[in-house]
């Protein structure tokens, strides 16, 4: 069997006094955190711009002419060039701030509804996350549209012939996640804009999954739409972003009417504010866009390259010490896949088996993860999740693979 070391040439340790909520105790137990996936933890550098917002500067912004008011609008706006500057967006303007993912999403499919007309085509894929699924459902019916999926295959990956053979001239859009969170799949998102590029098509990539792991540049991909969460990132809830090519941020309707977002009201005609502004009615996550600024400088300081590497020794260590318990099976077998291993052993429910480690203080996912048909592909209910990050370790690892089997063991 391996044996636990830290890699010397990431230091974690100094990294997790960083992470205040990694000191606590679950179930008298110290917290095993392997439920990266669905949500990020929260460094102290970034807790500490939350407290100095609510504690100084709390405002409204983009109105007021005080003193509070131009602190916090530059502190926003600078945020969004932060974000503007990590994903290589070409103008501050077409780095918008969201809700999260699933809001980012919406804006765009509820923009498609007055583009759209009836035969024409939507491709999703086999991997996507409800959230990605759900509102494209919900513009066909309304546009007449068809909705196509690409499938999967045995190891978790997309069926890149299948993808070909669905593209066409009536291929509107695509839509795919970077990165599945069920699986860990990175998907050949270049691959996939390029060709949908040939048909005239457009594509949406949600980056939820893939950006706490991988540093996206929309230009270099040439990709229509890009969206992420704060919350997976280091990030508060309730904040995202989305990125758009000009020509479409231009083309789409606004998603809600509200304040920020006109230019001229009267009772006869509203005009629309310009970008960013049309996409973000109402008073934003002005705390949360901040910290999300925060958190972005944060994970650049240790460094995307220098995340990704350790990462991916975490999975290999995991990967090698789960596959020695007997009939425990891995889904997602992609060669080119983030820290997530989703699991299961023999028939036990993956329920019973996550409510045992949570007794012995590791936090894992258990359940279909948001993608119901990924589940449906494999025959199974659900399966474990347990997604690592950079401030995981390998003595964690070891813990977490004692408790499957003492798990296993009371199970079996
Ligand atoms: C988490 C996640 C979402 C949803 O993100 P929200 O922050 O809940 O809007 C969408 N897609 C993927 C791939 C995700 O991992």
């Amino acid at each position: 069997m391996a044996t636990a070391s830290t890699t010397s040439t990431f230091d974690v340790l100094r990294i997790r006094e960083d992470f205040p909520i990694l000191n606590r105790k679950v179930n008298g137990q110290p917290l095993v955190y392997f439920d990266n996936a669905a949500t990020s933890q929260t460094p102290q550098q970034v807790i500490d711009v939350i407290v100095d917002y609510y504690s100084n500067y709390n405002a409204n912004i983009h109105r007021g002419v005080h003193a509070l008011s131009q602190e916090a609008t530059d502190a926003y706006e600078q945020a969004r060039i932060k974000l503007q500057k990590h994903f290589n967006i070409p103008q501050a303007y077409q780095t918008l701030f969201t809700s999260g993912t699933t809001h980012g999403i919406n804006i765009v499919a509820s923009g498609f509804s007055e583009i759209l007309k009836a035969g024409d085509e939507i491709i999703v894929s086999a991997l996507e996350h409800h959230s990605n699924i759900v509102p494209w459902q919900m513009l066909c019916e309304k546009t007449g549209a068809v909705l196509k999926v690409i499938p999967m295959t045995d190891s978790g990956e997309l069926d890149m012939n299948a993808f070909d053979a669905l593209l066409s001239a009536q291929t509107k859009l695509v839509f795919v996640n970077h990165v599945s969170n069920a699986l860990g799949t990175v998907n050949p998102i270049e691959e996939i804009i390029a060709k949908t590029h040939q048909v005239g098509g457009a594509v949406l990539v949600d980056g939820a999954q893939a950006s706490p792991h991988i540093k996206a540049d929309v230009q270099a991909l040439d990709v229509d739409f890009y969206v992420v969460s704060g919350h997976k990132m280091c990030g508060p809830t309730g904040v995202g972003m989305l990125y758009g090519k000009e020509a479409w941020l231009e083309k789409l309707p606004p998603y809600q009417g509200g304040g920020e977002m006109i230019d001229q009201v009267t009772f006869e005609k509203t005009t629309y504010a310009g970008l960013p502004h049309k996409f973000e009615a109402g008073t934003p996550n002005i705390c949360g866009g901040i910290a999300f600024g925060a958190a972005i400088d944060y994970m650049n300081a240790i460094g995307f390259d220098a995340i990704a590497a350790y990462e991916h020794e975490l999975l290999v260590y995991a990967t090698q010490q789960l596959l020695e318990i007997e009939d425990l099976r891995i889904y997602g077998e992609s060669k080119d896949k983030t820290a997530v291993i989703s699991f299961n052993v023999g028939s036990i429910h993956p329920y019973d088996i996550g409510t045992i480690l949570d007794k012995l203080g590791v936090a894992v996912r258990t359940g279909h993860h948001c993608a119901q048909p990924i589940m449906d592909f494999y025959k199974i209910p659900g399966t474990v999740r347990a997604s690592f990050s950079f401030y995981n370790t390998k003595e964690e690892i070891d813990v977490f693979v004692a408790a499957v089997k003492k798990a296993v063991s009371m199970l079996g």
